[in-house]
């Protein structure tokens, strides 16, 4: 039993060599003792865990050691070193702050400072967290600190270093020491569980290693205390997520799959399995959050060292990355993070997360409405009422691009409707709407197609109306969900513009707010109107002044894009637009 409950303490290294992760603090300290540089005070700075107090002891240790090695490490068998390692030196001044911040305390310190070592060449006083210090203990430090004796060193240590005082960090060497790496705390798992004779699952100690988060004195207890807990099976991925209270990641791999598959019910059931688990929901979402971010890392083999786990687990991301889309991946760690953010808010949390599931299920619909929207490069020429001989049928284009085509500054419906004017000019007939639509490819006049039961296209009408009530609708959940500063921005007269939505903004705080909602409304409105290339702009309200149309043409367009019926009245009647 002792031997594998004191890992921490066990494995505690004894050479700079061992300290692991940190080698720019060990390589930078060995050569100021090899150049006879060495400073008073050192400041080492970092996260909790990390090797700061072990490497301040084993400075003390190596200069007092009485056979340095070539390398600059301690022997490790003088009488100093072994009185160090049985922590007997009297040469070592520990005081922790956390708990010792007063005057007094730093009184007593200093007082010990007067007495020069009995034994060995330095005494070294190691103040760790610090920055608790009060401020009339620093200040009595202070003077200490600015001029120490000879043989006096002083390293404070801190995991705040912006807390620590100028005075204090001018007078300082500085060390950062760096959040320690999860192949290497998984490394150094492995060394003691191979030294230990305990056997493990590899995946158990990155679960360990992720948990601890950079922390290896935190890895280690977490190791001691699951080799104590299963008796000698060994550190199994299973006692480890019992242990470390994790969600076992299948269910993330899981869950992904009923997304994809547009299988709403399978994701709910699972994460019913979850909740009967005793797995807090937001924990769940967060987790959900991460099994995307490494899908996305996935993706791409530059990025795949950034996953933290053991290689059969990545091989199994990799396969489930190959089956999602960057977009999916995109529209999916927007949800799961609305999710997570306003998870604390919401009344009924269970239904919060399964609407959140619901949505993920439909980024992927299996049927995606076929589109017939104009591509950017098929705009018409400079002018757009000279006729061009081939008006071709349109290209079909992919749900994602014509998106893409129409955010941009609603090019695509202005293209659109430019080319029906000139189509119209090369008729000399009044034309038939059904036959002209079956020359140009079943084009639609509003791009909005839904699938129906036949092979045939309907229409749904994009109006005004349409959308306000849609978009009013949606304010008003926000407004019953308190998220009031959003309601507000929504609760104006829309414009339509063919079917790009413009709202009006008023200073830079609209258009951030704007920004954080839009991709949900957008998903509801699409939805709503069954218009999955509808668009939203929002337009500053001084600059909209300056748009102002001059030329007919200008002012026809202007005209289409705010009154698309202006555009059915032309073609109905083969109108002209004359400058
Ligand atoms: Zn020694």
């Amino acid at each position: 039993m002792e031997s594998f409950l004191v890992s921490a303490r066990k494995y505690r290294p004894a050479t700079f060599n061992d300290v692991v992760g940190q080698p720019h603090v060990a390589t930078t300290i060995k050569n100021a003792i090899r150049n006879n540089q060495l400073a008073q005070a050192f400041l080492f700075c970092g996260p909790r865990g990390v090797g700061k107090t072990t490497c301040a002891r084993i400075l003390a240790k190596t200069i007092n050691c009485q056979h340095v090695t070539a390398d600059i490490e301690p022997c490790n068998s003088c009488i100093s070193c072994t009185s160090f390692n049985h922590h007997s030196s009297f040469n070592i001044y520990e005081l922790d702050a956390a708990s010792n911040n007063s005057v007094e305390d730093i009184r007593s310190l200093v007082e010990q400072t007067r007495y020069s070592p009995q034994a060995g060449q330095y005494k070294v006083y190691i103040i760790d967290e610090v920055h608790m210090l009060s401020n009339a203990a620093f200040n009595a430090f202070l003077k200490t600190l600015e001029e120490p004796p000879s043989y006096a060193i002083f390293i404070l240590a801190t995991t705040e270093k912006h807390k620590i005082i100028p005075t204090i960090l001018s007078r300082c060497q500085i060390f950062d020491f760096h959040r320690i790496q999860p192949q290497d705390i998984v490394q150094q798992l492995k060394r003691i569980a191979q030294q230990e004779g305990i056997s493990y699952e590899e995946e158990a100690l990155h679960l360990i290693s992720q948990k601890s988060d950079g922390a290896l004195r935190d890895a280690l207890s977490v190791f001691d205390l699951i080799t104590t807990f299963t008796s000698g099976q060994g550190v199994t991925i299973q006692a480890t997520l019992e242990h470390l209270h994790i969600l076992d990641y299948t269910y993330y791999f899981k869950i992904t799959d009923a997304c994809l598959q547009y299988n709403p019910g399978a994701a709910l059931l699972s994460y019913d399995e979850i909740l009967k688990e005793g797995f807090d929901g937001q924990h769940f979402i967060a987790g959900l959050s991460e099994h995307f971010r490494n899908l996305m890392m996935s993706q791409d083999a530059s990025t795949l060292p950034l996953l933290a786990v053991a290689d059969d687990i990545k091989k199994q991301y990799q396969i489930q990355a190959a089956r999602t889309s960057l977009s999916f991946l995109f529209r999916a760690l927007h949800i799961t993070n609305q999710c997570d953010l306003h998870y604390k808010n919401s009344a009924n949390k269970r239904l919060h997360v399964e609407m959140a599931l619901i949505e993920l299920s439909h980024i992927q619909e299996p049927s995606q409405p076929v589109e017939t929207i104009e591509h950017e490069h098929t705009r018409a020429p400079s002018n757009p009422l000279i006729p061009t001989p081939a008006a071709k049928p349109t290209p079909v284009t992919s749900h994602n691009k014509s998106i893409k085509t129409n955010s941009n500054e609603s090019g695509g419906t202005t293209a659109r409707t430019i080319q029906k004017v000139h189509t119209f000019k090369v008729t000399t007939k009044l034309p038939q709407i059904d036959q002209l639509k079956k020359s140009l490819g079943q084009k639609e006049e509003t791009p909005c197609l839904q699938p129906t039961s036949g092979s045939t296209v309907e229409q749904l009408p994009i109006t005004q109306q349409a959308v306000s009530q849609h978009w009013h609708a949606y304010a008003s959940k926000l407004k019953s969900a308190g998220r009031m500063s959003e309601y507000s921005l929504l609760n104006q007269k829309i414009v339509l513009e063919g079917i790009t939505i413009i709202v009006k903004l008023v200073n830079v705080v609209q258009q951030d707010i704007l920004a954080g909602i839009k991709e949900d409304l957008m998903v509801y409105l699409r939805k709503a109107l069954r218009c999955p290339a509808l668009d939203l702009r929002g337009v500053m309200a001084s600059l909209e002044k300056n748009v102002k149309p001059y030329t007919a043409q200008a002012r026809f367009k202007y005209l289409t894009e705010r009154y698309p019926d202006v555009c059915i009245l032309q073609e109905k009647l083969s109108l002209e637009v004359q400058d």
